[in-house]
């Protein structure tokens, strides 16, 4: 193929990857990425909490050398969805709410982009007139992503460590096609916008976003409690969540990119699918394994389990601190099956402070058999007494 035969190519690829519902497009190669080194320091830092997955030797290494990964890869086509759907107002009714990151609201993001993009290898095939090797990765593979999207021109690496382009925002997901054909790869985007701007970093309420170099404490960071971290919440962090259930999306709200920028997407795709956006704190309570596989199953809440989400249900709740929430904590304390799920409904009671919390929680104590459950109880019952001497 002639230069502008290859150029010719790639714009018939990219097209195509817009007509499939990408908002972007890019092109870059399979080179080793310029800030791994920040990436392992972020590493050697423990930010990355207890991400084991992130920190073992071989993701170390393919990060390092995506080649390793798929030795034949000339070029790497980089693809974003613009998953942005808008302000949805809070349900009318009394019912207690709990937030979730809009990118969860539709389906599996996984899902969704994997099947565009394979969609687009089709075409990509099609077009070349022989097979094509490729490697589809959407947030899986052990590739520093936003890196990539940046050298493919998408976009530049925000303080709050988002991808941003500067017509649509950062209210987008990212995913790669590694390919055993070379195309030209797009120039690199080079200018940062942020400025001296720090509206993410001011506005994060656990300090989670450092600021030189660039990096998200993912020990912090809401997004991380509430997705990835399984287990007990360390009681410190626990007010921080306020009445996120998974995920957190305040480093994108505040930031001037997206409220200038950010385009509404009715992509039916990343639609809210019942019930989110607004989940109702009671009813997550009252979810058995089987419902709650029902009523997430084909979405990316799925990812906390049973145990986390609920779990975040219990937190904002106690955060929300409104006594109409005893009676669902109660019962949870008393009958849930999960003694993760228990502990954090202990707390929760404990925060909302009413006088006939007491009761309900001596009575827990007195059936309860797990130590760590136990230990909350105890722990509720001193912060209510405390609060009690003070009045
Ligand atoms: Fe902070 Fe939330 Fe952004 Fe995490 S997602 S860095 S907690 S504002
Ligand atoms: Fe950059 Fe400001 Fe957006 Fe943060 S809020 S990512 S500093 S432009």
């Amino acid at each position: 193929m002639s230069t502008k035969e290859e150029h010719q190519y790639a714009k018939k690829i990219k097209e195509q990857a817009y007509n499939l519902g990408f908002s972007l497009c890019g092109i870059t190669t399979p080179e080793s990425p310029l800030h791994i080194e920040e990436y392992h320091k972020w590493l050697s830092d423990g930010l990355h909490a207890d991400m084991e997955y992130m920190g073992n030797d071989r993701a170390r290494h393919m990060r390092a050398n995506p080649k390793d990964i798929f030795p034949e890869c000339k070029s790497i086509l980089v693809v974003a969805s613009n998953y942005y759907q808008g302000e949805f107002l809070h349900p009318s009714s009394d019912a207690i709410s709990g937030k979730v990151a809009r990118y969860a609201w539709g389906k599996d993001y996984h899902t969704v982009m994997k099947h565009r993009l394979q969609e687009l290898m089709g075409f990509v095939e099609c077009v070349s007139g022989k097979p094509v090797r490729y490697r589809l990765y959407v947030d899986t593979g052990p590739l520093l992503e936003r890196e990539l999207a940046q050298r493919a021109g998408l976009g530049w690496i925000g303080k709050n460590t988002m991808l941003i382009n500067h017509n649509i925002g950062s209210w987008t997901l990212l995913a790669e096609a590694m390919l055993d054909i070379w195309l030209p790869p797009d120039e690199p985007y080079i200018v940062d916008r942020c400025g001296s701007c720090t509206f993410c970093i001011d506005a994060c309420p656990t300090d989670a976003i450092m600021s030189d170099p660039r990096r998200i404490d993912s020990n912090k960071c809401i997004s991380y409690l509430t997705i990835e971290h399984r287990g007990a919440i360390n009681s410190d962090r626990r007010s921080d969540l306020d009445d996120w259930v998974f995920g957190c999306d305040i480093c994108q709200d505040v930031c001037p990119w997206n409220n200038r920028f950010a385009m509404v997407e009715h992509d039916v795709d990343f639609a809210p699918v019942y019930p989110l956006p607004h989940l109702d704190l009671h009813n997550l309570l009252q979810m058995d394994q089987s419902e709650f596989s029902r009523t997430f199953s084909g979405s990316p809440v799925k990812r906390t389990k049973r145990s986390g989400l609920i779990r975040n249900a219990s937190v904002a709740l106690g955060n929300h601190g409104d006594d109409k929430s005893i009676h669902a904590l109660a019962n949870s304390l008393s009958e849930d099956p999960d003694p993760i799920i228990r502990a954090h409904s202990a707390w929760a009671l404990g925060k909302i402070g009413d006088k006939k919390v007491v009761n309900l929680l001596n009575c827990a104590r007195d059936n309860e058999d797990d130590v760590d459950v136990l230990v909350e109880i105890k722990a509720a019952l001193e912060e209510l007494s405390s609060q009690e001497k003070k009045q």
